[in-house]
């Protein structure tokens, strides 16, 4: 396996696993139950981490990040359940309804 992504949070963790399952990478969430618990340790070893599971499909992943993080202060809200989602989701990561085509 091999890290590709470092999230602020375990929301964006999540988002970034949803991208990355929805384009067919397969990854893990580590450290995904940490966060809330940060006790003595430094921040930074307790953030959310995605990792890609195959090798062949990490640069892949990377240019799926890339662009999620050029398009991540442009957001779209769902209709289901009121989250943002970045305009590049198609559905929504946190209850999976279609999202609006934003043009
Ligand atoms: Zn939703």
């Amino acid at each position: 396996m091999q890290r590709v992504f470092i999230a602020s949070g375990i929301s964006e963790a999540r988002l970034v696993q949803q991208m990355l399952e929805t384009a067919g990478v397969s990854v893990r969430l580590l450290n995904a139950h940490a966060a809330g618990g940060l006790g003595e340790l430094p921040a930074t070893e307790t953030w959310p981490e995605v990792w890609v599971e195959r090798e062949h499909q990490w640069a892949h992943a990377c240019s799926l990040i890339r662009d999620y993080e050029y398009a991540s202060d442009q957001t779209v809200d769902c209709r289901g359940c009121t989250e943002s989602n970045p305009v590049t989701f198609e559905i929504c990561w946190n209850c999976r309804e279609s999202l609006p085509v934003v043009s």
